[in-house]
């Protein structure tokens, strides 16, 4: 028998799948403080999502610890290297979400285009301003698509049956996916953004894509004067920090860019007056890209089969830092 600590909350079905196979599970949020002072050092896996921090001092005091679960698909927030130089497998479930952050991200694009967030606001003030939320129709505009991995292509999908020409930048992805999909792939992010009206992320957050989404890459962007009357749009439901969020509020400001909705923030929870918050063109949510109950019950039980799996002593075929276990 296992003992495996939950840290940030997992289905209940997924709970008892461990049960059942045996395991004991612990529930219960941990203090960074107190994962530092060796907490982990009694179980023999951790399942966390994305509100738990897992770098190398963490794991460097966590011995014993043998399996890390990641109940979603980004592993930023554990130091992959530290774990397998540590001899800890790190798994996560990359598919579970995939079609709530489809769905989001549509969701977010609707909401730019047609003012939605903006009207209802305005309705609770007492408003009636139907003029004032006149907007624009996703149909026969190019959407552009930084990275084109599970969610982008669900994207690319949804927004096709919209009318939308589909453009996409990913400088790791073969042609050939692309072009089965009917997207164009471009060979530089510049080009993407000198193409597309409408922007929307779904790349991981690396040194390469910190900051991809910036003043000057905003200002490539179609301009209304030269007959594009639509406006330009972004939409950001990957990772917070590939968006430059000051640069966005200077853009949203001066025009350059007409609406953009964020899902997720380089600091979360949003610190008291977010200045973005301000702009009656820019609406978020609070990371709720995975957060639907299809999704959550499909990444509990992905990551508890995946943990299983680990402590019969197989390696998942969603092993993050294979490279460790060859
Ligand atoms: P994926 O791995 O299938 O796709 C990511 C794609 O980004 C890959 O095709 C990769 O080649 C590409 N990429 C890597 N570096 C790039 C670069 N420099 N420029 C352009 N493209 C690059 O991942 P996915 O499942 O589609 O997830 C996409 C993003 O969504 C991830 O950042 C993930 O963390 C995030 N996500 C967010 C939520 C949420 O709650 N908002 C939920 C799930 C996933």
């Amino acid at each position: 028998m296992a003992r495996i600590v939950v840290t940030d909350g997992m289905a209940p079905e997924a709970i008892a799948l461990l049960n059942k196979s045996g395991h004991e599970v612990v529930e219960g949020f941990i203090e960074y403080d107190d994962l530092k002072s060796g907490k982990l050092q009694n179980f023999d896996a951790i399942i966390i999502r994305s509100a738990t921090k897992l770098p190398a001092e963490i794991i460097e005091a966590s011995s014993g610890l043998k399996f890390i679960g990641r109940a979603g698909v980004g592993v930023d927030n554990i130091d992959l290297d530290a774990a397998g130089n540590a001899g800890i497998m790190v798994v996560n479930a990359p598919n579970a979400s995939t079609q709530s952050v489809v769905e989001l991200t549509i969701g977010h694009l609707l909401s730019c285009i047609r003012y939605i967030p903006k009207s209802d606001r305005s309705l609770r003030d007492g408003k009636w301003e139907k003029k004032a939320m006149k907007g624009t129709e996703l149909n026969g505009k190019n959407l552009g698509l930084i990275g084109f991995g599970r969610i982008a292509q669900g994207v690319a999908n949804v927004a096709k049956a919209l009318g939308m020409e589909i453009h996409t930048y990913d400088p790791y992805l073969p042609p050939k996916v692309a072009k089965s999909l009917g997207a164009y792939l471009h060979k530089d992010v510049d080009s993407l953004f000198k193409t597309c009206t409408h922007i929307s992320i779904h790349c991981n957050l690396t040194d390469e894509t910190k900051h991809l989404v910036n003043e000057k890459r905003m200002k490539l962007m179609p301009k209304k004067k030269s007959g594009i009357e639509c406006g330009n749009h972004i939409v950001n439901c990957a990772r917070g920090g590939i968006v430059d969020e000051n640069a966005l509020l200077d853009a949203l400001n001066s025009g350059t860019i007409t609406s953009a909705a964020l899902d997720v923030f380089e600091v979360e929870p949003l610190p008291y007056g977010y200045q973005l918050l301000e702009h009656p063109n820019f609406h978020g949510t609070p990371h709720i890209g995975a957060a639907t109950l299809e999704a959550q019950q499909r990444v509990g039980i992905d990551i508890a089969n995946a943990i299983i799996q680990c402590l019969n002593g197989e390696k998942p075929a969603t092993l993050v830092n294979k490279k460790y276990f060859d």
